[in-house]
């Protein structure tokens, strides 16, 4: 079959477009035709190093994704072969204490689809029963691919995590990436006031088109200034946040007495300094977050049935355009998920 793996680590160049075996169905699992997957960051990070992931060469990329049932066993009673799916990239081990429990994102053995074993930018994949859900019908395979994986983490930091109310104020550093725009939708189909903060002026346009009620430039304004102003001098009640380092301070300053902020990720450092006078005196909640339950993408999905939201695409790539794709993810300007579509482009879901 074809697929995009990495056949070491580096730049673009170990990047191959090109045959790999197709998975075998193991007892228990789908094979599923990939249709469509999107980019994440950690594609990137498998590309580049791949440190402290154990994985082997050559390496199948790829974590989100939404195709059809191609094969699956006489003991699966809820999915049919040419049934639209979509994807649960982490695989749990089943039988530690988080498993047990239903909190399996917590597994100490987890899996995750293009990090531990290979991912979705190929034809086939095999994975566990359990991590297939119905695909919702409103969306095409790139829109409902992207669901996966930065709609169910934002589901998770926002309702899981945080468990906003509608309300509150929920402040969103960094809008344009996936999860942060999947948590502006997210926070305004619950009802939330949402702000956003970005240093591109494009980006805040965008999302306040998208219905974000305030947009703040970290480049020329003092964002927790603007927040205060913003909320009667009061705080936000809820931070959601993957910027790490760069906003940490702001962050916390910009919270509410009683706040809870929910991080997912630290791209610009993950040292930032802990203000614990702050952090107790104002009673604040520090959430960490990675990822949602199978649990949490079932509601999700059921969510998307009910509502309006689709995921942004900002571009599509066929898989033959892989490296081009990297490098616009790389490149950090992009306003939502970057897809890749695998088999034939599809048409847009009315
Ligand atoms: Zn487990």
């Amino acid at each position: 079959m074809k697929a995009v793996f990495i056949s070491g680590h580096g730049d673009n160049a170990v990047v191959q477009i090109g045959e790999r075996p197709k998975p075998a169905r193991g007892h228990g699992d789908v094979l599923v035709r990939v249709m469509a997957a999107s980019l994440n960051r950690v594609d990137l990070y498998m590309r580049d190093s791949g440190k402290g992931i154990t994985h082997s060469l050559p390496h199948i990329l790829g974590l989100d994704g939404a195709g059809i049932v191609e094969e699956v066993g006489p003991e699966e009673p809820l999915l049919t072969v040419g049934q639209r799916v979509v994807l649960h990239p982490g695989i749990g081990c089943g039988r530690c204490e988080f498993c047990q429990r239903g909190a399996g994102v917590l597994c100490t053995g987890i899996q995750y689809l293009g990090e531990h074993r290979d991912g979705t930018l190929a034809e086939f994949v095999s994975l566990p029963a359990r991590n297939v859900f119905p695909m919702p019908a409103s969306l095409n395979f790139e829109q409902a691919a992207a669901l996966g994986v930065c709609h169910l983490t934002a589901w998770r930091m926002l309702f899981g995590k945080a468990q906003i109310q509608p309300w509150e104020t929920v402040l969103i550093f960094g809008i344009g990436g996936g999860v942060s725009l999947a948590a502006l939708q997210l926070a305004k189909l619950a009802g939330c006031k949402a702000i956003v903060t970005s240093r591109d002026a494009g980006k805040l346009q965008r999302a306040l088109d998208l219905g974000a009620d305030h947009a703040i430039n970290g480049s020329t304004q003092d964002i927790t200034r603007e927040v205060m102003a913003l909320t009667g001098g009061r705080g936000a009640d809820v931070v959601i946040e993957n910027v790490g380092q760069a906003v940490w301070s702001h962050a916390l300053k910009s919270l509410v007495r009683g706040g809870r902020i929910v991080t997912c990720g630290a791209t610009s450092g993950d040292q930032p300094p802990a203000d614990l006078r702050r952090i107790f005196i104002r009673q604040l909640q520090i959430f960490g977050s990675t990822l949602g339950d199978l649990a949490e993408l079932r509601d999700l999905l059921a969510f998307v049935e009910r509502s309006a939201l689709r995921p942004v695409i900002c571009a599509t790539y066929p898989m033959d355009e892989v490296h081009a794709a990297l490098d616009a993810l790389e490149a950090g300007s992009q306003f939502g998920k970057i897809a890749i579509t695998i088999g034939p482009a599809t048409p847009d879901a009315q």
